[in-house]
């Protein structure tokens, strides 16, 4: 295996829905959720502290909280002119055969015939043909053995003889007796997308396959030879990687990568190499630095904006909390460093100042900075705090508005905020208080056909709705709990003012969330559409003991 060793590691496209969490971690830097259900697996008898690190991939969706099951390492391998084997004239055999001679390997073929599908492969000259069974030392060196015949006894003997070579074995249509499986593969050489769905489903990766042909242009491999020509030249002339990153970024964006794809290569050589030029002459100048606001929604990742999407990918660091949704985390760049600047055991979060310090520091480093906040950064979330000091030190920024909690708990729990016969106003608040009291603006709040939404009140459930009814509100006036919205662990508590507070301690609400107090509640029976609402079963919730409500 370590003379197979000479490869590349595909990056790893993650989708939003069943996501690997992307790299090590401690299990502090886990979510709530993730932590009780890491510690539920680990056993009684297994102690996992805080510091623990956990190198192993979580899958991120709390539907299943499975460790990822990546069976097979995702890598290209170089082959040079190593010799592999294939068994089989069929057309199977003939594609593997294809692309091994593409690759460079020396490739013998062992089959009493080739079918036609082997057509124009013999005047290769890295093919050769031989017209018998493979016998043991045929293996002797060889680096992969593909196994595609008919012949059961054949192939067991030629999987074993090759095994016994050293050589790893494909043997078609059988995983179990495969050390390695074929990805489907969209080919723009240099440019190679390889797809595996771990040998559970090959049509889907077929499905994906064509939808990937459509979607990315046939000339999209000039790009990466474009690129691969110059890597060395812009290695040299640009010694930042921070630099070298965004100079790539724009040759492949602008108008060089536009020529290249036009099919232009001289005038996109031409270009490319004065850009290096002047690329090099000005790199000695620090990187200009810049910070990314951006809202991240209350949860699922289908709601964050296009323009997080683009600034996340964007992101050189990123710095991140506890209300930020595992799911959303697994779209930022892949690259990107990670900073947890949410609460930490000793229940302390770092200070807003030091957040806001941190921010100008890395932007000065020339970094692109995204910071994300859960919901809308500037809806409680503290975000024109952390944005001053950057203004203050003229460090540029700009701000992505989110999904606000209130809006998605309305619509993911069927509540609409304001509504024709009930409501013609809303209010947003916040219910955190200072030693258990809130002070609220009781007159602004108890108007009538108007909905109150109430961020951070899950702690003070109780003395809130006290509240409301002692300023004379309506004891029977509907009152809902939308805990953690949008998640697949989302739970509507739903009662009046008189009874969701109990309500709500009975059924162990963990946070966060979101409290939607009047008549619009009742239009739940009817337009709650998530249809997991219904089908979640009681024992699959999560009965988390109370966290704290302020991110
Ligand atoms: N900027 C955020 C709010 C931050 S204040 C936003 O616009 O949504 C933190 C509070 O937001 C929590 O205490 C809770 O009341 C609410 N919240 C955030 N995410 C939530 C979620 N997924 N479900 C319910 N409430 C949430």
């Amino acid at each position: 295996m370590s003379e197979l060793a000479r490869g590349v590691i595909p990056t790893r496209a993650v989708t939003a829905s069943k996501a690997a969490w992307p790299r090590e971690v401690s299990r502090r830097a886990l979510g709530k959720r993730l932590r009780n259900a890491l510690d539920r697996r680990a056993g009684p008898k297994t102690h996992l502290s805080d510091e623990t690190s956990l190198c192993f991939p979580l899958i991120a969706t709390p539907e299943s909280l499975e460790p990822a099951t990546v069976r097979h390492l995702p890598i290209f391998i170089e082959l040079g002119e190593r010799p592999a084997i294939v068994v089989g004239g069929g057309v199977v055999a003939a594609r593997r055969v294809e692309l091994l001679v593409e690759a460079g390997a020396r490739v013998t073929v062992f089959a009493a015939a080739l079918s036609d599908d082997f057509r124009g492969l013999p005047d290769a000259p890295n093919f050769r043909h031989q017209a018998r069974d493979p016998e043991p030392k045929d293996f002797e060196g060889s680096a992969l053995c593909f196994v595609a015949t008919e012949d059961e006894r054949l192939a067991i003997a030629a999987r074993a003889a090759a095994k016994a070579a050293g050589a790893l074995v494909n043997v078609a249509d059988r995983p179990r007796l495969c050390d390695f499986i074929m990805p489907s593969i969209v080919d723009r050489s240099p440019l190679v997308i390889a797809i595996s769905t771990g040998g559970a489903s090959p049509i889907l990766g077929r499905m994906l396959k064509a939808r990937l042909e459509s979607l990315i242009p046939a000339a999209y491999g000039r790009l990466a030879r474009l690129t691969g020509g110059f890597r060395l030249a812009v290695a040299k002339a640009i010694p930042s990687p921070v630099m070298r990153r965004r100079f790539w970024e724009a040759v492949l964006d602008g108008p060089i990568g536009e020529r290249a794809l036009a099919g232009d290569d001289r005038a996109a050589d031409a270009e490319l190499a004065r850009a290096i030029e002047r690329a090099a002459a000005e790199s000695a100048e620090a990187p200009r630095g810049e910070v990314y606001l951006v809202g991240a929604g209350p949860g699922d990742p289908d709601l964050l904006t296009f323009r997080a999407l683009r600034l996340m990918q964007k992101a050189d660091v990123v710095l991140y909390d506890r209300l930020t949704d595992e799911g959303v985390m697994n779209l930022v760049r892949r690259e990107a460093e990670r900073i947890y600047v949410g609460k930490q055991p000793d229940d302390h979060e770092l200070p807003q100042a030091e957040i806001s310090a941190l921010l100008v520091k890395l932007a000065r480093q020339g970094k692109r900075v995204l910071r994300l906040k859960g919901g809308d950064p500037f809806m409680f979330g503290r975000g024109g705090e952390e944005i001053e000091a950057l203004a203050a030190h003229g460090i540029p920024f700009q701000v992505c508005p989110g999904v606000t909690a209130a809006t998605g708990a309305a619509a993911y729990a069927g509540i609409p905020l304001t509504h024709r016969d009930h409501a013609q106003s809303c209010v947003f608040v916040t219910g955190h208080g200072k030693d258990g009291k809130v002070e609220l603006d009781w007159g602004a709040l108890l108007q009538p056909r108007q909905t109150v939404a109430i961020y951070m009140g899950l702690r003070n459930l109780e003395t809130l709705t006290r509240e409301f009814i002692a300023h004379g509100a309506d004891a029977e006036l509907p009152a809902a709990i939308v805990d953690n919205a949008t998640r697949s662990a989302q739970r509507v508590v739903v009662g009046t003012l008189a009874t969701v507070a109990a309500k709500a301690r009975q059924a162990e609400l963990g946070g966060p969330a979101i409290i939607i107090v009047g008549t619009v509640v009742t239009l739940r029976d009817k337009l709650d559409w998530r249809p997991e609402a219904r089908q979640r079963a009681p024992a699959e919730r999560d009965p988390s003991p109370t966290a704290s409500e302020k991110d």
